[in-house]
């Protein structure tokens, strides 16, 4: 099982991610923690992306496809994986397509999880609030940003996969709970 999970920033694609890597025995794939741990380990990809974040941009799309190509291949990944936070542009999407079908992988379906700015902007800045690790692109300058590349950049990454038929929407404002199992509803039917 490969899957997508699509939203904007604090729509709760690693919430429910955790919860459908255990249920599916498979692995979740998060760039943004990727980079996050890049950052920590202060390598030279970490030095690059860090400026970038911390404004709520994007990294560059070579970063990293060049990431996921790596992340991809490992023993892990056999048995199905949850991208989640990628693609996040539509050159990500397309050359998604190539390196799987080189590896002769398909992504079975994504799944959009759909919440109203409104709400992201609270939910955002609770998580803020509450976190003990916090995230320097988690306020709420930065945040009106992060949804203003979403519209432009990664919305268009959902018209990609709804013409191959792969789209699933849920209501993303939905208890954790109803969430999840609406979101294993459409995974039954594959
Ligand atoms: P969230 O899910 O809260 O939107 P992420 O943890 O997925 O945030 O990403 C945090 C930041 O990492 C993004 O704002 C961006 O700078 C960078 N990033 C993560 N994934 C990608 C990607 N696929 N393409 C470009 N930049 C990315």
């Amino acid at each position: 099982m490969n899957l997508i999970l699509f939203g904007p920033p604090g729509a709760g694609k690693g919430t429910q991610a955790d919860i459908l890597i255990k249920k599916y025995n498979i692995v979740q794939i998060s760039t943004g923690d990727m980079l996050r741990e890049e950052v920590k380990l202060g390598t030279q990809l970490g030095k690059a992306a860090k400026s970038i974040m911390e404004k709520g941009n994007l990294v560059s799309d070579q970063i990293i496809i060049s990431m996921i190509k790596k992340r991809i291949i490992k023993p892990d990944c056999k048995n199905g994986f949850i991208l989640d936070g990628f693609p996040r542009t539509l050159q990500q999407a397309i050359d998604l397509d190539n390196i799987l079908g080189k590896l002769n992988i398909y992504i079975d379906k994504v799944i959009e999880i759909s919440v109203d700015e409104d709400i992201l902007l609270k939910r955002i800045t609770k998580r803020a609030l509450e976190s003990k690790i916090t995230r320097d692109d988690d306020n709420s300058k930065i945040l009106n940003n992060r949804i203003v590349v979403y519209k432009k950049d990664t919305l268009p990454v959902l018209k990609y996969y709804k013409n191959l038929n792969k789209l699933y929407s849920i209501d993303g404002m939905q208890s954790v709970e109803r969430v999840s199992k609406d979101i294993q509803k459409i995974l039954t039917w594959l």
